[in-house]
């Protein structure tokens, strides 16, 4: 959200300093900040039950076209989405899909002869949605996001940001390599440590979610049906997993080809501030391979996988399921602040609004209300409507 939000204010005419911690080499090896963007694939379907959420999805594919046509690499591989729910967790297919443009319907005849690797619970249905639903590397949309940023100027700071001084005109930044900034305004776009540092006036509501991906290794001549697999989200009934998304297999950076395959699991637990990091590095990861590797044999008993890995990130929801962009002290320091597991194909319009908002002070937009995404605090009542953890 950090690098759409400083590309964004440039474009506006803005002198920005962009400052964040790079990607570490090897995480095991790492005693210091991550984040959620650390990975090579992020699903993007354009449909959602709520139409702000839909807005947001096409206006953030519009700046990643954006970014296209300005040079960089192809980020979107738009293979398509197929949704598909077991009876009466089906909410995410509101309103008809039949009403909406791309869309087509499924019954379940449809979906086991359109989808013969895939086996369906007795009873589910689904869509599939067009492309341009597919997947992106989130490390790819950073880094275009940052480069692009650079030609209007923004400087990139590799840094950690230790200390926010708030004064009348202007804060203070004090970075870990001992640097300076002062700026009119600043923004917060910290994911899952934004309450773990120092500077944060009031703490936020923020739960922050170990997520696990199941990596499914397997090579595809051996495997052809999932040559066109779209990417895919199944609300199954299960005792053990829920919330069931995919990634169609891809090579990886590590030259691997893959399956990304991320549910809720019974092994899914809140994180404090203190344990975020430990959770990153030298997590548990393996143990919910057991689960999800069942689950994942039940819904493509065909498919051989070589080999199982699992990769450690954090979800950081808000009570609302909405990233909070929002000022937290007027005039000096904004937020964008809590993914909710939707944020990297959001980002773009995240970045939007939240540039707008720290450069004007005012939320200027007239689709989006500015009631969806105001922060709320820890040390106050909040209702989550966001899944909790699984019982
Ligand atoms: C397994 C998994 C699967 C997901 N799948 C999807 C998906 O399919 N589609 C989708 O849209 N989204 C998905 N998401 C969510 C998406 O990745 C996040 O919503 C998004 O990355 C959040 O962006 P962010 O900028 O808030 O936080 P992050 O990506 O975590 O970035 C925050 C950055 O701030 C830096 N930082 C923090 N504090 C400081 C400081 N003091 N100084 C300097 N830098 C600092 C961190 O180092 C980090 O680089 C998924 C997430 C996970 C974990």
């Amino acid at each position: 959200m950090g690098a759409p939000t400083a590309w964004h204010a440039a474009r506006s005419g803005a002198s920005v300093v962009a400052i964040g911690v790079p990607e570490p080499a090897d995480i095991t090896q790492h005693h210091g900040l991550f984040g959620a963007w650390h990975d090579a694939s992020r699903l993007v379907w354009q449909r959602h039950a709520h139409p702000t959420d839909t807005e947001f999805t096409a206006r953030a594919i519009e700046n990643i076209r954006t970014l296209e046509n300005e040079g960089a690499d192809p980020i979107l591989t738009e293979v398509g989405f197929l949704f598909a729910a077991a009876p009466g967790r089906d909410e995410g297919m509101l309103p008809p899909p039949e009403d909406y443009p791309g869309i087509t319907a499924l019954g379940p005849g449809e979906l086991a002869s359109q989808f013969e690797y895939l086996a369906f619970d007795e009873g589910v249905t689904g869509y599939t949605e067009d492309p341009p639903s597919g997947y992106m590397s989130p490390r790819d949309v950073v880094g275009a996001f940052l480069a692009s940023a650079q030609t209007s100027g923004v400087e990139v700071v590799a840094d950690q940001v230790m200390s926010i001084d708030v004064r009348t005109d202007h804060v203070v930044l004090q970075t870990l390599a001992g640097r300076s900034f002062a700026a009119r305004r600043a923004v917060l776009a910290t994911g899952a440590f934004s309450n773990t540092t120092e500077f944060l006036p009031r703490p936020l509501a923020l739960r922050r979610k170990s997520e696990t991906a199941l990596m499914a290794e397997l090579d595809l001549d051996r495997n052809p049906s999932l040559r066109h697999m779209p990417i895919f989200v199944y609300q199954l009934d299960h005792d053990l997993v829920a919330d069931i998304y995919m990634v169609p297999p891809m090579v990886y950076p590590n030259g691997r080809t893959m399956m990304k395959f991320g549910a809720n699991t019974h092994h899914d637990s809140y994180l404090d501030s203190a344990s975020v990091e430990h959770w990153y590095r030298q997590g548990n990861s393996d143990a919910v391979i057991p689960d999800m590797r069942s689950a994942f044999r039940q819904l493509f008993p065909g498919v051989e996988v070589s080999e199982w890995h699992g990769v450690r990130c954090v979800i950081t929801r808000t009570p609302h399921g909405r990233p909070y962009i929002d000022t937290l002290v007027d005039g000096r320091l904004y937020c964008a602040i809590g993914g909710n597991g939707h944020s990297a194909k959001w980002s773009g319009a995240i970045g939007e609004l939240t540039a707008t908002l720290a450069l004007t002070n005012e939320w200027r937009d007239t689709v989006i209300p500015r009631e969806h995404h105001r922060a709320q605090y820890s040390d106050e009542p909040q209702t989550w409507t966001t899944r909790d953890l699984l019982g």
